[in-house]
């Protein structure tokens, strides 16, 4: 062999070298994020939607404050047709004794993560979880949103465009292909993407920090000639007064609230800074408040999330038992080791929100501090906005450690009214309030809204906690009574657990 052959053969071996390490790298990436789990057959759960009539049931008011005792609720073709106090007057249609019993709008999570799991559209609904919004969409997504049509059983879905960032052309080219992202530079570039998005069916547009400020504001513009929400982060190169300038109508963290004052204040030093900023937090939270209501800007929650992360870094094995790890997509909570950094791994050798090891004794009691005041701030704002009646919507970034799609809202509900919300509050923001910025007929028990509600065998004014006591669940006019949303449940953990090589 002489050496130009010798040369060839390197060459040769090189691009088949590279050709084989992409086709690792992405079938590893489709992988975490849960596009290898088995995926529950849908067919056998084309339901029909009927004509019925829920008897004998007490009825939450559409303003949250209490149960109407004794109601009989009249549901045809996916609709509420009629709340009164006779029954027996609907003929030979289905009834449902709905005594001892208590109504409730189908809930809407305002910030969730599909991403490649589709067995997660019946999490949802097993949940009683009817209204979901996607905050990080893909085309599959509108995918299976459009297979509703073939009898799909599925939660009704809001979905924004994939995240934007500005990012250099390597690392926004990594970037989309690890995360993602789409990278917009300039104006020019925002406006082409943001007709793609329309073109697409993609309801919203989803900015993220790392967003420059041209592009922030072409967006903005772009968006609202096509009639586009804007929605997501605050990004780090805008003011607050930016938002307020905006088209943005929803801020996806109180987290990103919670940012923004953190950078105005500067680092947080011990126990002495971490009081300090928590009253600062308190005082510019109040201050804001008329600016968001004037702004007409609503704010996810994504509370509990935020709670857990100190959790996470001190004890993760206890959180991990706390939460119904049994359903979650194997693909994502098992990640893997070759993405050290940023990842959304849950289990301990992967979790993104466990500390270094070799942390001293100072160092430790240093990052409790920080992270616990972390969520104290974000607990501090949300009882501030809610009370000066800025619009708060349950959210919970379902899929990112460990909220488990469906489950994981019920938990959020709890934190919000540990952290001073009532029991009526949290409701609305779980139901009425973030269907009405979806513009939708849902999210209240009223004539002509949809037929999405949940059966409850305890009151859930009574404790926010009892909306798990689900005894059916409706779902455009769907009927899933308890055993058949522990069927759904099965389903989905069998077909997850095919895939599942760690079971804690
Ligand atoms: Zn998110």
């Amino acid at each position: 062999m002489n050496w130009k052959n010798i040369v060839k053969f390197f060459l040769i071996l090189l691009v088949f070298g590279i050709i084989l390490f992409v086709y690792l790298a992405n079938r590893d990436m489709d992988k975490i994020y849960g596009g290898h789990t088995k995926e529950v057959d849908y067919k056998p759960y084309d339901l029909p939607s009927l004509a019925f009539a829920i008897t004998n049931v007490n009825v939450l008011l559409p303003d949250g404050s209490k149960f109407i005792p004794n109601r009989t609720v009249h549901i045809n073709n996916g609709l509420i047709v009629s709340i009164d106090s006779i029954s027996n007057k609907f003929g030979d249609i289905k009834t449902i004794d709905g005594k001892g019993r208590f109504l409730i709008p189908g809930l809407i999570d305002s910030h969730v993560h599909l991403f490649k799991s589709p067995n997660d559209l019946l999490l949802y609904v097993a949940n009683g979880v009817t209204q979901i919004r996607e905050l990080i969409g893909e085309e599959n997504h509108l995918i299976w949103r459009r297979e509703i049509q073939e009898g799909r059983l599925e939660s009704n879905m809001y979905i924004a465009s994939p995240r934007l960032g500005s990012f250099g052309s390597l690392e926004g080219f990594f970037m989309e292909w690890s995360q993602g992202f789409n990278n917009i530079r300039n104006s020019e570039e925002a406006e082409e993407k943001v007709k793609s998005y329309k073109t697409k069916g993609y309801d919203a547009v989803k900015i993220y920090s790392y967003l420059n400020k041209e592009s922030y504001q072409a967006i903005n513009k772009t968006a609202e000639s096509l009639g586009m929400d804007v929605i997501g982060h605050i990004p780090w190169s805008l003011e607050l007064t930016d938002i307020w300038s905006s088209n943005q109508s929803e801020i996806s963290h109180l987290e990103e609230v919670m940012n923004v004052f953190r950078r105005e204040f500067g680092k947080i030093n011990g126990q002495e800074g971490a009081d300090k900023f928590l009253e600062y937090v308190n005082q510019r939270s109040k201050e804001i408040v008329k600016d968001l209501v004037m702004n007409d800007i609503s704010v996810t929650t994504t509370l509990w999330l935020v709670e857990s992360f100190v959790r996470q870094k001190f004890e993760l094995d206890n959180v991990l038992k706390e939460v119904a790890l049994e359903y979650e997509n194997p693909g994502i909570s098992e990640w893997t080791k070759n993405v050290p950094q940023g990842g959304l791994g849950w289990l301990p050798e992967v979790n993104r929100y466990q500390l270094p090891e070799n942390l001293t004794e100072k160092q430790l009691a240093e990052e409790k501090i920080f992270w616990t005041t972390y969520a104290k701030a974000c607990q501090i704002i949300l009882k501030n906005l809610s009370e000066g009646g800025v619009k708060i919507m349950a959210g919970t970034d379902a899929n990112l450690p460990p909220t488990v799609p469906g489950f994981s809202l019920h938990d959020e509900l709890i934190s919000l009214n540990q952290a001073g919300m009532s029991t009526s509050q949290v409701l609305l923001s779980a139901t009425s309030i973030p269907a009405e910025w979806l513009k939708i007929d849902a999210g209240k028990i009223m004539k002509g809204f949809q037929a999405n509600m949940i059966l409850l065998d305890k009151n859930p004014l009574e404790d926010i906690s009892n909306t798990q006591t689900i005894n059916m669940v409706i779902l455009n006019g769907k009927i899933l009574d308890r055993n058949l949303i522990d069927e759904l449940l099965a389903s989905v953990r069998n077909a997850n657990n095919l895939s599942r090589k760690i079971f804690c």
